[in-house]
């Protein structure tokens, strides 16, 4: 099973309709996509990206799937709207998922750096509810991949000592072949004194 089925896998059974979620990296939309089916009407899913082609490309996907009423698109830098989400969306949010990088077939150099991931990894530790999932999902291929997915690693340690539950998905270097990681993390604590 590819990692982005697995995606989907653990927000199929943890999503529920009338919940809100973040796609902190819409690229194509698939997963916002799949998180805004999820929700339905009732719920909300906040979807980001740097690039307006993305978020362009999105809207089409989402209109073309009936879905995107309960999709607010966001064109920036998922560190700082994150950041400005905190200041009322603390605990609210059920999934948030990063799928870093870059957009496929499209200008590589627009990708994902580990200062601007770690930021918006903060202000998602403050954005998720108790027992709210966040998946990042972290390409070790291209330049500057594995150092980010090494960042994401070390933070991810460094939230689970701090009593979040952390998993990951590792598959085996296949030759030539460097897959992706995906990280998943649960907030499992209802009044965790250190967020
Ligand atoms: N999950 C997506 C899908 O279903 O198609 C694919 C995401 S793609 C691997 C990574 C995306 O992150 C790209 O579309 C890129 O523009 C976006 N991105 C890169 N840096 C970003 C940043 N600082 N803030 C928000 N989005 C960013």
């Amino acid at each position: 099973m590819r990692l982005i089925e697995h995606v989907h896998t653990y927000l199929s059974k943890h999503l529920q309709p009338g919940d809100h979620a973040i796609d902190a990296t819409t690229g194509n939309g698939y997963d916002t996509a799949h998180m805004a089916s999820l929700v339905g009407s009732k719920g909300l899913v906040i979807a980001i990206d740097i690039q307006k082609e993305a978020i362009d490309v999105t809207r089409k996907r989402l209109e073309n799937l009936q879905c995107l009423r309960q999709v607010q698109l966001l064109t920036g830098d998922h560190s700082e709207v994150l950041q400005s989400l905190c200041s009322t969306n603390t605990q609210t949010i059920s999934a948030i998922t990063f799928n870093l990088g870059y957009l496929p077939g499209s200008d590589k150099s627009i990708r994902t750096t580990p200062e601007t991931t770690l930021r918006a990894l903060e202000a998602s530790q403050q954005l998720l509810k108790p027992n709210g999932l966040l998946l990042v999902t972290a390409y070790r291929g291209h330049k500057g991949g594995q150092d980010e997915a090494d960042t994401v690693a070390r933070w991810m340690q460094q939230i689970e000592n701090s009593g979040w539950l952390i998993n990951s998905n590792d598959p085996a270097v296949n030759g030539d072949n460097i897959p992706p990681i995906l990280f998943v993390a649960r907030r499992f604590l209802a009044n965790n004194p250190k967020i």
